[in-house]
């Protein structure tokens, strides 16, 4: 087992003792090891048990779990609780904001073990009588349930797209040519069905030809001569593949790959004998729009005024500049997280760890600060050609205001401003507080602005236009978070971004030295909203970058 396999698992008996309500004491011993692991940069399974001592936490008890778990992929106590938990607790565990030991008291009191019974009892008030329970957890019961039923079926662009290589591996063997279309080959945040055009001369043929792969799962009524509609074995998210001859391959992805109101407006059902995708905009004196871009949104008044040549690209990124390392939750060192920049071409790596505030995630108090820049000075001193950037991901505070005094965060070369507590505000005060935190001198780049987890937490609510104005005025950046959990700033945003001048950072705020490829899917969503190299704040060369910084 890999080491986060080994800390999911470890995590997961942790919750089901505490829906039991056993095990106290070892629970939380056992959840404190995890913490430990979770941070341990070899390989776990590899360890002997002298060597797992000394992991923080890892004692007696815990060693003998995770040498079971490293070998076997599962413990007696792990198999156990699993065998008494019914699977339906499982998806209730997943509720933000309900932690295991109240949906052992919801499974005790109210005998709920499904998520609709728990929906059904919910809107009965049955759960905000419980003791500790009340009206707004109730609420917020209500709201995440009806979010995952609305959201099971779809995928995060990077699920999606590991399915989707999945599918072609299974495709390919049995058609000459296979192309991705729909939702993925417009680099949506969110996919909600997996679309491919398939060559094939003998269309009843084809559908043999799939039927025959086992795993792939028809569903005979939503099929036609020309689509096979269906399922991929284990998997909820709905597969079309649509099949026809060579000519038509390029037209058929072109018509499945765009959002409808695109193909409204370059006519494309009134188009005749058209052969290739450019002759849809040339015939018809429309500036090209690229594939990512097709969404019928505001690509065309894009278009009036910029060129897709001028879209960021990934080797125009000079550098990397919200990331974490071991000094905060990170699972690679400063120089290891540096070196990994270096190998991909980039200039210089921010360093943005967590700030004092952010406790869980073990944020740095000022004498971390001062150590850290130690090491970064004399890092420093290895490259003539490569820099590390001394930046900070501070805490918005729920008043506005940013965790550490002016002394401090004056120390930093930039500061990322991030809220990461008390989510749950209405637009006024998130505005607020967003609005204060902009404003202060010190913030450089506003990280996460809607704090948006996709398919599993909505954002706050803002009022991107005011955020905007105030970034341009306070000379601040915005973020586009580019891991594929958020993804925020949302796309639909950097329209605007362009428009106003707002220079956007594509941030992976990777947390070990494979987040840092996340950049690439920033790339892709960044491009989608139309975001230009030229107001790409981490593909400016580093005098530049340095001097926004500065605000001078
Ligand atoms: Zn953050
Ligand atoms: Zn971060």
């Amino acid at each position: 087992m890999e080491n986060e396999q080994i800390v999911d698992a470890v995590e997961l008996l942790v919750k089901l003792w505490d829906v039991h309500g056993i095990n106290e004491f070892k629970s939380k011993n056992l959840s404190f090891a995890a913490r430990g692991l979770d941070k341990f940069p070899g390989r776990i399974a590899n360890l002997d048990a002298d060597a797992l001592y000394a992991i923080p936490g890892v004692g007696k008890v815990v060693v003998q779990i995770i040498q079971d778990l490293a070998q076997a992929g599962t413990c007696p106590d792990l198999e156990a609780m699993t065998e008494q938990t019914p699977p339906g607790i499982l998806d209730i565990l997943k509720i933000k904001g309900l932690g295991p030991k109240k949906v052992g008291v919801i499974w005790r009191e109210l005998g709920i073990t499904e998520l609709d019974d728990l929906l059904a009892a919910c809107y009965a008030g049955q759960l905000e009588q419980l003791k500790g329970f009340g009206k707004a957890i109730q609420e917020n019961v209500i709201s995440y349930i009806l979010f995952l039923k609305e959201n099971r079926r779809k995928l995060r662009l990077d699920k999606a797209e590991k399915l989707s290589n999945h599918l072609l591996e299974l495709l390919l063997p049995v058609f000459p040519k296979v192309l991705i279309s729909g939702e993925l080959s417009r680099n949506c945040e969110v996919i909600s069905s997996l679309v491919f055009i398939a060559q094939s001369e003998d269309m009843f043929g084809a559908h043999g030809l799939i039927e025959g792969i086992s795993v792939m799962q028809t569903d005979f009524q939503q099929s036609s001569p020309f689509t096979w509609r269906g399922h991929l074995e284990g998997h909820l998210i709905p597969i079309e593949i649509h099949l026809t001859d060579e000519s038509h391959l390029e037209i058929l992805q072109f018509q499945h790959g765009s959002n409808p109101e695109h193909l409204a407006s370059v006519n494309f059902f009134q188009l005749k004998n058209i052969q290739e995708v450019d002759e849809i905009y040339s015939t018809q004196n429309l500036p090209y729009i690229v594939p990512e871009m097709r969404e019928g949104y505001k690509e065309f008044e894009w278009a009036a005024k910029y060129q897709s040549a001028d879209l960021i690209q990934v080797s125009d990124l000079t550098g990397c500049l919200h990331n974490h390392s071991t000094y905060s939750d990170g699972k690679n060192s400063l120089l290891e997280m540096a070196e990994a920049c270096q190998a991909m071409g980039l200039t210089y790596f921010g360093i943005a760890d967590h700030s004092q505030y952010a406790a869980y995630a073990g944020g740095l108090k000022e004498e971390d600060i001062i150590r850290q820049h130690a090491e970064i000075d004399e890092l420093n001193q290895k490259w003539t050609d490569f820099k590390i950037l001394k930046g900070i991901e501070a805490d918005i505070l729920p008043d506005g205001s940013l965790d550490y005094n002016d002394r401090i965060l004056s120390s930093f070369d930039y500061v990322v401003a991030s809220v990461h507590a008390q989510l749950v505000m209405d637009q006024e005060r998130a505005m607020g507080r967003l609005i204060k935190a902009i404003e202060n001198p010190h913030t450089s780049i506003l990280g996460h602005p809607t704090g948006r987890l996709l398919l599993t937490r909505s954002g706050y609510p803002i009022d991107t236009t005011k955020i905007l104005d105030a970034c341009k005025a306070n000379g601040v950046s915005i973020e586009l978070n580019a891991s594929p959990y958020r993804l925020d700033l949302d796309w639909r945003h950097i329209y605007e971004a362009m428009d106003k001048g707002v220079y956007v950072s594509i941030n992976p705020d990777a947390h070990k030295i494979e987040g840092l490829k996340d950049m690439e899917y920033g790339v892709r969503v960044g491009r989608k909203g139309g975001l230009l190299k030229a107001l790409a704040l981490n593909a400016l060369p580093l005098q530049d970058l340095l001097a926004f910084f500065a605000k001078s």
